[in-house]
This record gives structure tokens, sequence and C-alpha cells, in this order.
């Protein structure tokens, strides 16, 4: 693994934990050799976890679509901003850029990012490892939720278990490293759909 996507808030939340966190994993994937690919925003947890991983001295990436360029307010400290035409585009090529993929605590766009990730992974698209840190007990109601969709027969347990999720952001990193991807049937070709 040479670079981590990272997906969180655009907003910081109201637990002082979750700037807390994002920072320190910021720091602790550049001081592993990794580089950071983001949404290249200087607000909320975005803001944080970039400014963590530049303060250690790592590479980061950000990517924004021009539409969000001042309402999320590219981050001017960045050596490699890439502006794109549109949303699609961004998520295209931050999953390009990396060979993984966090979500640390955030809204609505950030649990899209990460789902579209595990959706390409159950269909064959990718095989890189794709995971939640559950900082603060925030993603139980959403760990429940995935399990009772394997209950309920709509998710298969394998796909399931390309979700991983900790609380623990050096146990995260250590089981992508060994990260050993399922045989996953690839039922259709990416560029038919
Ligand atoms: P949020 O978690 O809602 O604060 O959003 C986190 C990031 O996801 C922000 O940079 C949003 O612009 C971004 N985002 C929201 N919706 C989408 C989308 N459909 N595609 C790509 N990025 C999105």
């Amino acid at each position: 693994m040479d670079r981590l996507c990272v997906y969180c808030g655009s907003r910081s939340g109201d637990n002082p934990s979750f700037v807390a966190a994002a920072d320190s994993f910021g720091r602790l994937v550049a001081d592993r050799g990794l580089g950071l690919v983001y949404g290249g925003g200087d607000v909320g947890l975005m803001g944080a976890v970039a400014d963590g991983a530049l303060d250690a001295g790592g590479e980061v990436i950000g990517v924004i679509p021009e539409a969000l360029f001042e309402r999320e307010v590219a981050h001017a400290g960045l050596a490699d901003l890439h502006v794109v035409d549109s949303m699609h585009t961004r998520k295209r090529r931050m999953a390009d850029l990396a060979d993984g993929f966090v979500a640390l605590p955030g809204g609505f766009g950030t649990l899209e990012e990460l789902v579209e990730m595990l959706t390409w992974a159950q269909l064959g698209f990718h095989a890189d490892p794709c995971g939640l840190l559950n900082v603060a007990g925030y993603y139980d109601g959403l760990v429940s939720f995935f399990d009772a969709q394997v209950e309920a027969g709509f998710v298969e347990p394998a796909h399931r278990d390309l979700l991983i999720v900790t609380d623990d952001p050096a146990d995260l990193l250590a089981r992508f490293e060994a990260y050993d991807p399922p045989e996953i049937e690839r039922v259709v070709d990416e560029s038919e759909i």
C-alpha cells in the first residue's frame, strides 16, 4: 500500500475527540510513509487530517471539484491539489490515486464515498481494503445496520467482511497492510456499466 484515501466530514462534529482523531490519524499515515489522498478542503475533519499529515512531513494530495473550491475552502498548503470538474470525477480520481479507503466520522458525503468503494469492491472493480475508523463509537449504529442487512438477506456475509471496522488507528493500518483480498466473482466488467 502506497497511498491511503481518507473520507471524513467537512464539519468537525460536536465531540472534540473527532478532530483530535483526524489530526492524529493524518500524522500516523505520514509516519508510516503512506501518502494521504483526501477531498482537498481546509474545513472540518478534512482540514484536520490533512494538517496532521502535513505537520508530520507526509505527502498529501487533495482532489476538489471546482464548484466546491470556495465552499470547502481548498487547502492552501497542499503541494498537490487536483481541481476537477465534478463530484464523480473527484471520487474516480481519489480512487485511482489510492490503494486503500478509510472513513473517519462524517456526514452523508463521507458515507456515500465509503459505500461506493465497498460496492466497487463487491463487484470486483478493485481489491483494495476498505475500513471504518469508529471514533468514540460514532459508527456503532451503522455497523449494526450493515449486520442487519446481512441478517435480512440483502448483503452477502463475504461482502460484509470487505469492511474492516476498528476504533484503533494502528490496528486499522496493520490490517490494511496485511490485507489479503477475498476471491470476488467479477460479474460484470467496470467498462460495461
Ligand atoms: P460530509 O461527510 O457530508 O461532510 O462530506 C464529506 C465530503 O464528501 C465533502 O468533501 C463533500 O463535498 C463530499 N461529498 C458529498 N457528496 C459527495 C458525492 N456525491 N461525491 C463525492 N463527494 C461528495
